[in-house]
């Protein structure tokens, strides 16, 4: 098998490392010559909409990923024109578009939290005396890690908000005061078998996700059964193949749905020694027809992310439990270079490791 994978970041850098036991082979593509993913397999370094590029990249592939959603259409047009590709395109258009995400999840009965269109500075002004405040502003594309949000909390904001990401298409969403945010990865194979991961509980600064702990701590049977229906109900939509991330906020006993990815997530880091099967390996068994594999968790398990420093490798091995993961990539304030995922027997074991190894950052 050659996957190709659009996209030579960390994400295409762990399905690499997935697919070489299983004897695949692999090929990036990617516009910048030292993405992560290059140190490992065959690099065409192209923009993505470069047709020469897309050429060269599809050429003799059995199957094309992507990780990452916002792959430009051109580029997937040309794609599924020339080879096998996986999520389907569908998929990939609505995880572009944060409108299309929230009515994707209303139109699937899923619950979201209140939102409104806007275009211009008079329909934030509109969308704001429908929702109230607080609700925080968004670009409806292009947006990840905090970027491309602002929170109004008053008024004044109204203005600010525009100033500071207004000009492109926003949605403006009602405030959830939730009581934490958990996620859920999702599988579905070829053959529409699909499994679905434990909810995980996420922690966010700054809009960076720092710590997932998995299973989500308290874990509810019930509120597992919820989230596997709605993952459920948005894979039958896509007929979807692949590995599917979608975010929640948790209030009270209710899940909302806040936002999907249709790739491998970074909530999921925790699956490569957390659980049976990686996230990363039954992408890719289910992107190459093969049988899913099982998603129990082995333990209790954390992932912390590196985020702008690389602590002493030493430091964090010496940690029982711990397990290092290096990007390859150059050290900048707010960026992902790595992450620590922790094993334990135990929640208090598992604490007090994961404090250890925060400690250390
Ligand atoms: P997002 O890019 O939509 O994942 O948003 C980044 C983070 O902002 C989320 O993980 C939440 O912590 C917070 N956030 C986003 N939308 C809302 C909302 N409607 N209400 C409260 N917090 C939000």
């Amino acid at each position: 098998m050659k996957v190709g994978i659009l996209g030579g970041g960390q994400l295409g850098r762990m399905l690499a490392l997935a697919g070489y036991p299983l004897g695949f082979r692999f090929r990036f593509l990617d516009p910048a010559a030292d993405a992560p993913a290059g140190h490992l397999a065959e690099l065409v370094v192209a923009p993505y909409d470069d047709p020469a590029g897309l050429e060269r990249f599809a050429a003799g592939l059995d199957v094309a990923t992507y990780e990452f959603e916002n792959v430009p259409a051109a580029a997937a047009a040309y794609l599924t024109d020339h080879v096998v590709v996986f999520p389907p395109r569908r998929a990939l258009e609505v995880g572009q578009d944060r409108l299309a995400e929230k009515e994707c999840f209303r139109s699937l009965g899923i619950p979201t939290s209140p939102f409104r269109a806007v275009d211009d500075l008079e329909g934030l002004r509109r969308a704001v005396e429908e929702l109230g405040l607080p609700a925080v502003l968004k670009t409806r594309r292009l947006g990840y890690d905090g970027k491309g949000q602002y929170v109004l909390r008053e008024p004044a904001d109204i203005d600010r908000a525009w100033e500071a990401i207004g000009g492109v298409p926003l949605l403006l969403e009602g405030f959830v005061a939730f009581d934490r945010e958990l996620s859920i990865l999702a599988v579905r194979g070829r053959d529409g078998a699909t499994a679905f991961y434990p909810l995980v509980e996420n922690r966010h600064e700054e809009g960076i996700l720092r710590l997932t702990t998995a299973p989500a701590p308290g874990l509810d049977p019930a509120l597992q059964r919820a989230a596997e229906t709605l993952a459920g109900r948005v894979l039958a939509e896509f007929d979807y193949v692949g590995v599917l991330a979608i975010e929640l906020f948790q209030r009270g006993d209710e899940l909302l749905a806040n936002e999907l990815a249709p790739r491998v997530h970074n909530s999921g880091h925790w699956t490569i020694e957390g659980a049976e099967t990686s996230q990363f390996e039954n992408h890719l068994r289910a992107i190459c027809g093969l049988p899913l594999g099982a998603t129990a968790p082995r333990g209790h398990v954390a992932m912390i992310n590196l985020i702008g420093t690389i602590p002493d490798a030493a430091a964090v091995l010496a940690i029982p439990g711990a397990h290092l993961h290096l990007y390859g990539k150059a050290p900048r304030p707010r960026r992902k270079v790595g992450h620590v995922t922790v094993l334990a027997d135990d929640p208090e074991t598992l604490r007090r490791r994961v404090e250890a190894v925060i400690a250390l950052l």
